[in-house]
C-alpha cells in the first residue's frame, strides 16, 4: 500500500446512548427547519417515529413511511414530489440502508441538492457512503445500479444504540454479516488505504465479539453498542474504497432475484473469501486474527479456509440460509447462467482484487452457494 488516493468527507457523527435526543439541538446548529422522514412501517410499530415526531415539533413537514427494500425508483419519484411540495431544506433516512437509499436517491436526484441525516437502526453502513443502490423497476428482469456522489455522503450521523434493541434476530444477524462484509472486502479492495484497513480490522474484532451475542441477547445493551460501533467502522471503511465481487454479486442477487441485502450477505460471503484468497490472503490474515484464528503453525490458505468456514458457521449459528436453494425467493438453478451473466456486467464485479475475464467462473461460484 506504498500509493493511496481516497476521498473523505464532511460528516458529524454522533453516538451514544440515547443520542437520538441530541438531534433537535444539532438541527438548530445546522439550521435545517423543514425536514422530510423516510422510513417504514416497523419504526413506525416501534415507536420511533414518534418520538422524532415529538423531537422535531413543526420542523418534520412530511414523512413517507413505506419505504420498499432496495429503493424502487417509482418510489423515489413520489418522496420527490413530497419533498418539492414542502420546500423541504434536509432529508432524514431512519431505519435500514433501504430508508436511507431512498433519502440518498432524493437529495441526488433534487436540484438543487439538499443534506442528508441518517439515522440507522441496523449494521448495514449505509449512513456513512456516498453511494446507494437504486431498483429500475421498468425493466425486465429489474436492474440495481450504484449512483456514487460526494453530495449525498449524510452531513449528520446519529447512531443510538437504544433503537437497535428490538431490531429481530434475523436483521441482527444479516445486517450483521453484512457490516462484516463491508470489513472483508474493504480490506483486500484495490483501493484500500491505511484509514479503511484500520477501520475494518478493527470492524471484524467489534463484529466478531459482539454479532452472536446480539442474536442471542437482542436486548444486552454493551453487545448492541459493540455491534454498532463494528457497523460504524464497516461503514466507514466501505465509504473511501471500491468493492468486489461478493457486493457486485449481492447486489445482482437483491436487484434481479430480490433477495434481501443481508441473506445475500450471509449466503455468498465464506464463497467470496475462498474464491478471492490466494490473492487477497495478505490482506485477510490480519481480519482472520481478529476473529480469533491462529496462524502458529497453520499455513496462510489453511487460515483462509478456517475464515471461511467460521463465517459459514456463524451465518448458520444464526439460523440465517447458507445456501441460494434456502433464500426463500422464486429462484431455480438454472437462472444461475443469467445471473452470472448479469454479474460480470457489474461494476463492482469488475472491481474484484482477483481478475475475472467471463462470467464461468462466477457461474461456478454462485453454483457453490446453490
Ligand atoms: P432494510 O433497510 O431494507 O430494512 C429491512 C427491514 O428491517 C425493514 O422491514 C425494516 O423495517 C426493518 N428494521 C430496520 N431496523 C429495525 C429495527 N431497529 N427494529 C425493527 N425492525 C427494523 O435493510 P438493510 O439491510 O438495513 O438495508 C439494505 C439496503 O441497503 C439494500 O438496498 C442495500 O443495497 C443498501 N445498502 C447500501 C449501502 C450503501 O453504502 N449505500 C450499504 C449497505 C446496504
Amino acid at each position: 500500500m506504498g500509493k493511496f488516493r481516497y476521498v473523505s468527507y464532511a460528516q458529524e457523527v454522533i453516538f451514544a446512548l440515547g443520542s437520538l435526543a441530541q438531534l433537535s439541538e444539532a438541527l438548530e446548529r445546522f439550521g435545517w427547519k423543514k425536514l422530510l422522514l423516510c422510513t417504514n412501517h416497523s419504526m413506525q410499530v416501534r415507536g420511533y417515529v414518534d418520538s422524532l415526531k415529538s423531537s422535531l415539533g413543526q420542523r418534520l413537514v412530511a414523512t413517507f413511511d413505506r419505504v420498499q427494500p432496495h429503493v424502487q425508483d417509482i418510489q423515489v419519484d413520489q418522496v420527490l414530489e413530497l419533498a418539492t411540495q414542502h420546500e423541504i431544506d434536509a432529508i432524514i433516512g431512519m431505519g435500514g440502508g433501504s430508508p436511507i437509499g431512498m433519502a440518498k436517491a432524493v437529495a441526488y436526484t433534487r436540484k438543487p441538492s439538499i443534506p442528508i441525516i441518517a439515522i440507522p437502526t441496523t449494521y448495514a453502513g449505509s449512513e456513512m457512503t456516498a453511494v446507494y443502490g437504486i431498483t429500475h423497476s421498468r425493466e425486465n428482469p429489474p436492474r440495481k445500479v450504484t449512483v456514487n456522489d460526494p453530495k449525498i455522503a449524510p452531513r449528520l450521523v446519529i447512531y443510538d444504540p437504544q433503537l437497535t434493541l428490538d431490531l429481530p434476530p434475523e436483521m441482527t444477524a444479516s445486517t450483521g454479516i453484512n457490516a462484516l462484509a463491508h470489513c472483508i472486502e474493504a480490506l483486500y479492495s484495490r483501493t484500500r488505504n491505511p484509514i479503511s484497513t484500520a477501520a475494518a480490522t478493527n470492524g471484524v474484532h467489534h463484529i466478531f465479539n459482539s454479532l452472536l451475542r446480539c442474536y442471542t441477547h437482542p436486548d444486552d445493551v454493551d453487545a448492541r453498542t459493540k455491534m454498532l460501533q463494528g457497523a460504524h467502522l464497516a461503514g466507514l471503511s466501505l465509504a473511501s474504497v471500491s468493492m468486489g465481487l461478493h457486493h457486485g454479486l449481492c447486489h445482482v442477487l437483491g436487484g434481479t432475484a430480490n433477495i434481501p441485502h443481508g441473506i445475500a450477505n450471509s449466503i455468498i460471503l465464506p464463497h467470496a473469501i475462498r474464491f478471492n484468497a490466494d490473492v487477497t490472503v495478505p490482506q485477510l490474515l490480519p481480519a482472520a486474527e481478529a476473529m480469533g484464528i491462529s496462524l502458529n503453525g497453520n499455513s496462510p490458505m489453511v487460515a483462509m479456509e478456517a475464515m471461511a468456514q467460521k463465517v459459514f458457521d456463524l451465518v448458520g449459528q444464526m439460523n440465517l440460509p447458507q445456501r441460494l436453494r434456502d433464500a426463500g425467493v422464486n429462484l431455480k438453478e438454472s437462472d444461475l447462467p443469467q445471473l452470472a451473466q448479469i454479474a460480470f456486467q457489474n461494476r463492482t464485479v469488475q472491481n474484484n482484487p482477483k481478475p475475472i475475464t467471463e462470467p464461468a467462473p462466477i457461474e461456478m461460484l454462485l453454483r457453490s452457494a446453490w
